[in-house]
């Protein structure tokens, strides 16, 4: 564990939790293995806190609300500014530790680095902007102030595809209103949360205001939650399926939710698209994070006119990819996470052939020397990928592009919508209008028109339908954290 980046002395191995300002291990003394899904092997051995673990976080952060609430905006502002810088100083070495434990490309992970900390300095701004309104009264002796004022202690859930940045999303625009977190990082990725958390403790901010709860069973962590009264909000990335469960028992103690759902994005070439230039982007959305991301391109429709050259560059594009251990500098995309994920593409891709699809590159997981112990699977391109298809329902979270060729915009904007989810979108065309009309009709949270990454931490992100609730960055992200207040006044 030493030898990893940032995780030397106290937050190391066994002692991963860090509650009301001290690191240490957990009630008892189990743990589990971090491993790093380019060669399979540990990392590191982590803490699995237990329920009296997650207790003692709720009891931190709910005692440390009223002083963290109490701060100035400007003094709140300052602690993210120091983590900001601190977190870049430790880019590197942060990015490192990523692809160690999830297995992006350092570049790639330098990239999420930068990301993370926007998020800290976005909200860092945020903080000293939650402004409240007056509001007439209809009796001249009345008077309307309508207040805002953080939610209380937050739970925090985050996934393993983007360890860093789904923290900064949630613990930033907390911190910034005033709400204390505890947070629980996916069971694959503890480490980069472990190196965040030690950014707090490094920027001093206080005791009980940031609390890191490592586990291995995630329903540990959200029973103890769903219990306490003192927990005012749960926020959430992860998949569909855990977010209703989370929605539905929320409800027994009214906690706000904030959830950052599953995907299945359209990806629509037009006729007057560039073929070649939408192929292109294709490419490098839907390999990016090795798939593993809930903005990936789910379903690619092109129409019939482009088809063949689009799908010729996206072929040629897809077989030069150098899929290998994040750490080589050579690697374009990295492995999958797990075995599961491995099993879940073979499935997808074995379902779609049966039923008539072609496969015209990759298809299978990838073996050998270079691969030994790893979760490789070489990219794929599908064609002929029809509605009856689980690819073309299910989320595939894998670098499987599936293409699917249509004739005429309803029809396009039909199918685009027919999924329960609604998460990204994107629209390959040079028609202005017809990109404002399909923007207008496509049900999903957010659209990239000739672009394939519409996200900062300056724009609001999140879902429609069973993609999600609520927004994360932006304005709108400090506003999740937010109770409004109505004072009335006599006068
Ligand atoms: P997951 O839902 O299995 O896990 C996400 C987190 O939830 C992890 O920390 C996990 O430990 C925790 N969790 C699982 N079961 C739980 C339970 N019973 N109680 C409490 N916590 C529980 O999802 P995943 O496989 O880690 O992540 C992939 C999913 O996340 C995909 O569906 C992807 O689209 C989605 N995602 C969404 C966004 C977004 O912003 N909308 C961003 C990234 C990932």
């Amino acid at each position: 564990m030493s030898d990893l980046p940032l995780l030397a002395g106290p937050g190391a191995a066994r002692d991963s939790l860090y509650i009301n300002g001290q690191w240490g291990p957990g009630e008892t003394d189990e743990s589990f293995d971090v491993t790093n899904p380019a060669t399979g092997d540990v990392l590191a051995v982590v803490a699995a806190g237990q329920a009296a673990d997650v207790q003692r976080a709720i009891d931190a952060a709910d005692t440390a609300f009223p002083a963290w609430a109490g701060l100035t905006a400007y003094q709140r502002s300052a602690y993210l500014y120091d983590a900001y810088r601190l977190m870049l100083e430790r880019a590197d070495d942060l990015a490192m530790l990523m692809t160690m434990e999830q297995g992006k490309p350092l570049k790639a992970a330098r990239t999420e680095v930068q990301y993370a900390a926007d998020f800290l300095i976005w909200f860092a701004e945020e903080a000293k902007r939650v402004y409240g309104s007056t509001i007439p009264s209809a009796r001249a002796d009345q008077r309307f102030m309508v207040l805002r004022q953080p939610v209380g202690v937050v739970a925090a859930i985050t996934p393993w595809n983007y360890p860093v940045s789904m923290i900064t999303r949630k613990v930033a625009p907390a911190f910034a209103a005033g709400c204390p977190v505890l947070l629980k990082p996916a069971e694959h990725t503890p480490l980069t949360a472990i190196a965040v958390f030690k950014i707090f403790e490094d920027v001093g901010i206080p005791a009980g205001v940031a609390n890191l709860v490592t586990t291995e069973d995630p329903r540990v962590f959200s029973e103890r939650v769903f219990a306490s009264r003192a927990v005012r909000k749960i926020a959430f990335t992860g998949s569909t399926a855990v977010g209703k469960m989370l929605a539905r028992e929320a409800a027994s103690t009214v906690k706000r939710v904030s959830l950052e759902l599953g995907g299945h994005a359209p990806f629509i070439v037009f006729a007057d698209a560039d073929p070649v230039h939408a192929a292109k982007g294709a490419t490098l959305v839907k390999f990016l994070n090795t798939g593993q991301a809930c903005i990936s391109p789910n379903r690619i429709f092109v129409h019939r006119s482009i088809a063949a050259e689009f799908v010729k560059t996206l072929v040629a594009r897809t077989t030069k990819l150098t899929v290998g251990n994040g750490l080589d500098a050579t690697s374009g995309v990295g492995p999958l996470i797990d075995q599961t994920s491995i099993d879940r593409m073979r499935r997808q891709v074995d379902n779609a052939r049966a039923g008539g699809a072609t496969v015209h590159a990759g298809g299978e997981q990838l073996r050998g020397e270079d691969y030994d112990g790893g979760h490789f699977f070489a990219p794929t391109v599908l064609t002929g990928v029809t509605p009856e298809m689980d690819i073309y329902r299910e989320e595939t979270f894998g670098p499987i592009a599936a293409v699917t060729v249509f004739d005429d915009e309803a029809e396009v904007i039909a199918m685009a919508n027919d999924t329960d989810y609604g998460l990204a979108s994107y629209v390959y065309t040079r028609d202005l209008a017809r990109a404002l009309r399909v923007s207008e009709q496509l049900r999903f949270g957010m659209v990239g028109i000739n672009d394939i990454n519409p996200t900062s931490a300056a724009a609001p992100f999140g879902g429609v339908k069973e993609s999600g609730l609520g927004r994360e960055g932006a304005a709108e992200g400090i506003g999740e954290y937010l109770d409004t207040k109505l004072i009335g006044l006599s006068i």
